[in-house]
């Protein structure tokens, strides 16, 4: 029940509980004033007298003499009794009543006169002042009022509270898991009330502040990595500069020959830094959102062209070959899209089986996307590989030991930019069968 409804029929109940018992107290204390009892203290002699003439000798109560006798073991001066056969008052002592309209009736009792018809005795008092048994009487009724409002309330109260102070409990405890870092314990309830929303939406900011904690413990784990994959990475090349530098220091390198050798590869290993360094500091800007791109329309077709052109020259026992279909034109940045596309070229050649290295590059149109297919001819990637290729430092050489062959970064920063292009970039193929790196770009409109 929903704690508005609950509420209402609350306020109802607790308006009809009370009337229904007042009124139940207000006929019991009625039945007991009709049946005849202490509204005023009549002594045990006058009631036990009365009590025996009703059982042995109703008939009599109609003499004068029987009624001059009650009135005397009553114990009270001034009051008036009056017997009733069939409703009318037929006997009454004192027998002329003073002034019978200014009396006060504080009890009957009724009876059957003995041929059956109905009888009733009634005493009157002429000042109220006598009736004593009002005010306990009074009091007792209050009392009951009291005791009913009290018990109304009472229950009424447990019913609503227990509502609220149930999901309530369950809410604070919740929060305070969370507060301790439980974020595992799941918040149920099971109500259909205003608090079912309350609880739906603390558990959905439970799972969120999960997540958020998860995302930045991987976010955490993953710059650790990085921080050790640029320290082994950087400290390779210049661990090699160092040992030649001292091969020449100590005179090891002790012809011309041999000090030009250990020059060129003292250059060769700073080159290689310089341009990992740059890779790095490419990646951490797009890795901040940092890098500005200028976008253009750029025709497809020609582009790819000029850069298969470009990289015959690069490499000249490379094959490359390009089928343009029927063109496209993207919006790109052509620094950066020549970045991507020198890299998977790159890649092809790096990886390469025996054979003469081959690329073919296909593009075609896929709804409001371009896409880019360049299928070589290398060493192919082992299937649990994939997942891995686009993330930074990974190289599917497990042997860390030498940078010789890359970074490790080239995908990762093609990744970023084809994706900030608003495309997207997979990778496909089989040991030994050649790999194909397939990218999308948004068609210029
Ligand atoms: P960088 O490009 O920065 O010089 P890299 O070439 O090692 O370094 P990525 O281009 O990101 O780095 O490639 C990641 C790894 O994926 C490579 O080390 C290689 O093992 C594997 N890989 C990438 N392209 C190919 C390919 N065409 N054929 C086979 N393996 C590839
Ligand atoms: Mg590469």
């Amino acid at each position: 029940m929903k704690i508005r409804k609950r509420l209402r029929v609350s306020y109802i109940l607790m308006l009809l509980v009370p009337m229904v018992l007042i009124m139940l107290t207000g006929a019991m204390f009625r039945d007991q004033y009709e049946n005849g009892s202490d509204w005023i203290e009549f002594p045990k002699g006058f009631l036990s007298e009365l009590y025996s003439i009703i059982a042995a000798d109703p008939d009599s109560l109609l003499e004068s003499g029987t009624l001059e006798e009650l009135s005397r073991l009553s114990g009270f001066d001034g009051i008036n009794i009056a017997v009733y056969q069939a409703e009318q008052e037929t006997a009454t002592f004192p027998s002329i009543s003073r002034h019978s309209h200014g009396r006060h009736l504080t009890s009957s009792w009724k009876f059957y006169f003995s041929d059956g018809t109905s009888g009733q005795l009634s005493v009157f008092v002429y000042d109220r002042s006598m009736i004593k048994g009002f005010f306990p009487l009074g009091g007792l009724f209050f009392l009951f009022v009291v005791a009913a409002l009290i018990l109304t309330n009472g229950v009424l109260s447990y019913f609503v509270a227990g509502s609220i102070l149930k999901p309530l409990s369950a809410l604070k405890a919740a929060a305070h898991r969370i507060k301790n870092e439980d974020l595992d314990s799941p918040i149920v309830y099971e109500g259909k009330d205003e608090f079912a929303g309350l609880c739906s939406a603390f558990e959905e900011m439970r799972l969120r502040l999960k997540s958020s904690v998860l995302e930045q413990v991987k976010t955490e784990e993953n710059r650790k990595e990085l921080i050790a994959s640029i320290s082994h990475d950087l400290k390779t090349p210049i661990t090699t500069i160092k040992g030649y530098v001292e091969g020449i220091k100590d005179g090891i390198a002790d012809s011309p020959e041999k000090i030009e050798k250990y020059i060129d590869t003292v250059y060769a290993k700073s080159i290689m830094m310089d341009e990992l360094i740059d890779s790095l500091f490419l990646f951490s800007k797009l890795d901040l959102n940092k890098v500005q791109f200028n976008f253009q329309n750029v025709d497809l077709s020609m582009f790819l062209s000029d850069i298969c052109d470009e990289m015959r020259f690069d490499y000249p026992e490379l094959e490359i070959s390009l089928d343009a279909g029927s063109g496209a034109e993207v919006k790109a940045d052509r620094m950066h899209l020549h970045r991507v596309i020198s890299n998977l070229i790159d890649n092809a050649v790096k990886y390469r089986s025996e054979k003469k290295p081959g690329v073919e590059i296909k593009l075609s149109r896929a709804e409001s996307f371009a896409v880019i297919e360049l299928r070589d001819n290398g060493k192919g990637i082992a299937a649990d590989e994939f997942s891995h290729i686009f993330d930074h430092f990974y190289r599917a050489d497990p042997a860390r030991t030498t940078t010789e062959e890359g970074s490790g970064l080239g995908l990762a920063i093609s990744k970023y930019i084809i994706e900030a292009h608003g495309g997207s970039i997979k990778a496909e193929g089989q040991p030994g069968l050649g790999t194909k790196i397939t990218f999308t770009l948004r068609i210029a409109l």
